[in-house]
């Protein structure tokens, strides 16, 4: 365990040069205070978890202090926003402290959102209010305890300074964590401004410190590209099989990692609707639930354009065509796995189809559907779950194809059919309304709902005494909340 001034510092990053990044101060918030921190994730940086309450913990990541050998910068990146190219954009708002490597060798970039402005803010004030910061956090910890690739979030600050949005709110700060920040914009911003010798660079940056393995393939940066296809198709079925809408699927917001990075007005399925745009602003559903199977697969061809000076366009058109089915069979395989089902049929593809128009159709909640569907035998739960369902001849028919489906699989102990099941189908999500009220309360200074829900999302599969508020569905003000990007 270490205490927080013996975290030790690589900037690789920050060597790369002024072309890459610009060196900027955070500037410190008012009254910083601890909303709430990660212990899992203090965990990567070696950190002992009673440092999170300690004084000095808030004024380093509230922007007042700096560890002698943080470097922040403010990255440069462009990328495509809603489908057109934005030639710069840029942390605006977010800085890079530095990256620091723990014990067990890994590298951790910790970007601190919210730090003030930098040259890439153009009209924004380089804040991010409170609100916006807890959903981050809690988005961040959640995904990754069910199993989503994601950035991850050390800490939220919270604040006595005011910043304007719709109504004057609180700035705060997160701390963000990755192996890297570097996004598909990234590539997009030295390609456009025409910078090869630097595009060049990024790319060996890339290759050596995250894709070392394709060094020995015969075209090491086509290797690469096709990992970053690959890691995509399984990110995107994973957030289609979970129910998770990012929002705002922009190219400066995909990380070459291929996790989930830079949440903005992101949202959990509550009832299966395939149609669902959780971005209040995105008028003409770009970003929907089920566009975001196509859009990934744009992106990459953003991407994939970017990369042209250094690979052959039909080696890229050859890996971007690996995208749909991986993503396909990803897609399936976890499917198959929240129905409990352990083999592979042919039919699977239409059984997981039919019953999602199912669900769409009569609005069944998403989390609790599968859940409750490894409560029981089979034949049990789709009698209970029946009631759900206004279809009940089309769900009568699906249970019957469904009942047999589970007889071919092979024969499963009732306790061995739930553990499996409930390892996949988690009970907690993190709901709008959930954050929400979590947010209500911080807005008046009490952080322990935010608390209580982040202790909960983080052992998602478990049931957890005295937590059944938290495996509900939304009352009826908390299914449609607004959240747009001024965040
Ligand atoms: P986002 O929608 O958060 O991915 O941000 C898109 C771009 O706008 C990025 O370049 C951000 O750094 C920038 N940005 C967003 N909010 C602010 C803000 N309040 N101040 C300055 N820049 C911002
Ligand atoms: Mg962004």
């Amino acid at each position: 365990m270490k205490a927080l001034d013996e975290l030790t510092f690589d900037n690789r990053f920050a060597r790369l040069g002024d072309a890459f990044s610009t060196h900027v101060l955070p500037e410190p918030l008012d009254a910083p205070r601890l909303v709430v921190a990660s212990e899992a994730a203090m965990a990567l940086l070696d950190l002992d978890p009673a440092v999170a309450e300690t004084p000095v913990f808030a004024e380093l990541f509230g922007g007042h202090k700096l560890w002698a050998e943080a470097e922040p910068r403010a990255m440069v990146y462009s990328g495509h926003q809603f489908g057109g190219y934005t030639p710069q954009l840029g942390d605006g708002r977010g800085l890079l402290l530095g990256e620091v490597y723990n014990q067990a060798g890994e590298h951790w970039d910790l970007h601190l959102k919210g730090a003030g402005m930098t040259p890439y803010s153009r009209m924004g004030d380089g804040r991010a209010v409170l609100r916006s910061s807890i959903r981050e956090f809690l988005a961040s910890e959640a995904l990754h305890a069910l199993g989503i690739p994601s950035s991850r979030a050390l800490c939220v600050i919270g604040s006595d300074t005011p910043v304007w949005r719709e109504k004057q709110e609180r700035g705060a700060m997160v701390l963000r964590m990755a192996h890297s920040h570097i996004r598909f914009g990234h590539f997009e911003y030295f390609y456009y401004t025409k910078k090869p010798e630097q595009q060049a660079q990024l790319a060996e940056h890339v290759l050596n410190l995250h894709y070392p393995e394709c060094r020995e393939q015969p075209e090491p940066y086509l290797a690469m590209f096709r990992e970053i296809v690959e890691r995509n198709a399984e990110l995107i079925a994973k957030w289609q099989a979970y129910g998770f809408c990012h929002g705002v699927m922009n190219t400066d917001n995909m990380s070459i990692l291929g996790i989930t990075f830079d949440f903005g007005p992101f949202a959990f399925l509550d009832d299966f609707d395939a149609h669902f745009i959780c971005n209040h602003s995105d008028h003409e559903g770009r970003y929907s639930f089920s566009n975001q199977v196509p859009i990934g697969q744009w992106n990459l061809s953003a991407l994939a354009q970017a990369l042209t000076p250094f690979i052959s366009v039909d080696a890229l058109k050859e890996a971007l065509g690996l995208y749909l089915p991986l993503y396909q069979a990803n897609y399936l395989d976890l499917m198959r796995r929240r129905l409990g089902l352990t083999t592979a049929e042919d039919d699977d593809q239409q059984l997981v189809e039919r019953l999602l128009k199912l669900m769409q159709n009569s609005g069944v909640d998403y989390t609790l559907f599968f859940r409750r569907l490894g409560d029981e035998s089979a034949a049990l739960a789709v009698a209970r779950l029946r009631d759900d369902f206004v279809d009940l001849a089309g769900f009568d028919a699906w249970a019957e194809q469904y009942k047999a489906r589970v007889e071919r699989d092979g024969e499963f102990s009732q306790e061995q059919r739930r553990a499996r099941m409930h390892a996949v189908n988690p009970l907690y999500i993190l709901r709008n309304y959930l954050a929400q009220n979590a947010i209500v309360a911080a807005e008046s200074g009490d952080y322990s709902e935010v608390r209580r829900l982040h202790a909960v999302l983080s052992k998602p599969f478990e049931e957890q005494a005295g937590m059944e508020q938290y495996a509900q569905r939304p009352p009826d003000w908390g299914k449609h909340l607004e959240i747009s990007c001024s965040s």
